[in-house]
């Protein structure tokens, strides 16, 4: 079944000039691009995205590199599109990461990884709803 995911070219990424090249591999994949936005968050509104992980210990720097510069978000569609596309990021750890997936070839470190993906169905409502409403999805 047809299915949604929310993606983001993390601000690392972004900084480094490769949205154009990971976009093109969400394409060569076989996604479709349903909505994208370039947004600069504040700390609070990536607090608010990372929510589920403010006990963790590195919460704080995360939200701290999440705001540090412009970032792209995209509500990527697909056949088991939240699966698809965390099998095409790889795993959180670069160092962890499959051969020919976008971390392996782009993430910096364990936090500063290039891509975010939903990991669930009810967290890609979340996370989609947080970025796009739903007038915006055509
Ligand atoms: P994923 O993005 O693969 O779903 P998590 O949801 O566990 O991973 O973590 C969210 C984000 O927090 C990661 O993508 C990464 O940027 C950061 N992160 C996760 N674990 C660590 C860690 N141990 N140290 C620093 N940053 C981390
Ligand atoms: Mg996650």
């Amino acid at each position: 079944m047809s299915q949604r995911t929310l993606a983001i070219i993390k601000p690392d990424a972004v900084e480094r000039k490769l949205a154009g090249r990971i976009i093109q591999r969400i394409e060569d994949e076989g996604f479709t691009i349903r909505a994208m936005r370039r947004v600069h968050l504040t700390e609070q509104q990536a607090g608010g995205f990372y929510a589920v992980h403010r006990e963790r210990p590195f919460f704080a720097s995360l939200t701290q590199f999440m705001s540090s510069g412009p970032a792209i978000v995209l509500v990527l569609e697909a056949e088991d599109a939240i699966k698809k596309w965390r099998t095409l990021m790889g795993a959180t750890n670069p160092a962890n990461a499959d051969a020919g997936t976008l971390r392996k070839e782009f993430a910096e470190s364990i936090e500063r990884n290039a891509t975010h993906g939903s990991d669930a169905p009810e967290t890609a409502a979340f996370e989609i709803g947080y970025f796009f409403p739903g007038v915006d999805l055509i």
